[in-house]
């Protein structure tokens, strides 16, 4: 048994563990990747000590950082259940259990699917969530982005560099983007933005050959009888993310599935604390959720101190 586990490792769990292993607190670090949203960044220009620098760079100057200290990390490894179970906290995988006496849940947010015919099977075969990771391999292609919003426009700004052709599909009117991105979007010379318009299928054989779309107007969905085909080999999926919170059991949530903290980062559970972009904290961003991570850590400290 730990006395601290700390599950995800973005920003606000990378902080945690550097924290905790500076505090010798007996740590273990359970993660499905290292980086989490950071790592998908294209250009980050607001965290402070860098006015410029790309989110898979930063994210290695984590990694580094937390590896100097050699906290055992379990790496792969998805949590599928957390909950208090007697004096112990209890989080399961599919490859077993961990326990400890507390827990930092700093597991950010996770993308929301389209919900479409063919999008699960073609998964990692040309539809993406992640232009920063998977864009180089869609180099000279065409490709859809899905999406209107700063996310969409981020993946669109990176793919339009590496692709042929990019389409950008958006069910509002227009773009609801930062209007610097929008307007860099807008003015490429191979972007073709098609706003008021809802894809109904991802197609295919073996990898992605294209998407079906449909025209939508004032909430409804018309012509889909007879949907469009659009020919692409990638499709990147931007339509906003979700707190990664349902594996917890028994812990205050709010209606958009957030954790619930105070400003000390204690759950309504005594011993699980929680930190970043999986709690109500407002605003989401990298700087936030590593400040916020290392306040987890110290509350985390505390908590085990008065146990001892
Ligand atoms: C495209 C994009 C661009 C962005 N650009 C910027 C920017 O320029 N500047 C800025 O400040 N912010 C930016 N952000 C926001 C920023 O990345 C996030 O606010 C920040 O990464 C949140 O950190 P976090 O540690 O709370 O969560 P995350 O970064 O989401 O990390 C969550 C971690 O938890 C792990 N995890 C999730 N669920 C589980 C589970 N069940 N079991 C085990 N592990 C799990 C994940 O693998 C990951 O390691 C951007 C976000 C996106 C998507």
């Amino acid at each position: 048994m730990y006395d601290l586990m700390i599950i995800g490792a973005g920003p606000a769990g990378i902080t945690a563990s550097v924290y905790a292993a500076r505090k010798r607190i007996n740590t273990v670090v359970i993660t499905g990747d290292v980086g989490g949203q950071a790592a998908w960044s294209g250009d980050i220009e607001n965290y402070t000590g860098y006015q410029f620098i790309t989110g898979p760079d930063l994210t290695n100057k984590f990694e580094e950082h937390m590896e100097q200290y050699k906290l055992p990390i379990k790496l792969h490894e998805m949590i599928d259940d957390l909950a208090r179970e007697g004096d112990r906290i209890v989080a399961r995988t599919r490859n077993g259990s961990y326990s400890a006496k507390a827990a930092i849940i700093a597991t950010g947010k996770l993308s929301r699917e389209l919900g479409v015919p063919g999008e699960k099977e073609f998964k990692n075969k040309g539809v993406s969530y992640c232009a920063t990771c998977d864009g180089p391999v869609f180099a000279g292609k065409d490709v859809a982005v899905i999406g209107g919003g700063n996310s969409a426009l981020d993946a669109a700004l990176q793919l339009i560099r590496i692709g042929r052709k990019v389409y950008l599909i958006n069910i509002a009117g227009s773009l609801t983007g930062d209007p610097i991105m929008r307007e860099k979007v807008e003015g490429a010379p191979n972007v073709t933005v098609m706003n008021k318009t809802k894809v109904t299928a991802v197609l295919g054989d073996k990898f992605v050959s294209g998407i079906t779309v449909c025209p939508v107007n004032g909430g409804r969905e018309e012509a889909c009888l007879a949907p469009t085909t659009v020919n692409v080999q990638g499709v990147f999926v931007e339509i906003g993310l979700v707190p990664s919170s349902g594996f917890v059991r028994g812990v205050r949530k709010n209606d958009r599935g957030e954790i619930m903290v105070n400003a000390r980062n204690e759950t309504d559970v005594p011993g699980i604390f929680a930190a970043g972009d999986v709690t109500d904290v407002v605003e989401k961003q990298i700087i936030i959720a590593a400040g916020e991570g290392s306040k987890a850590c110290l509350s985390a400290f505390k908590y085990l101190s008065r146990l001892k």
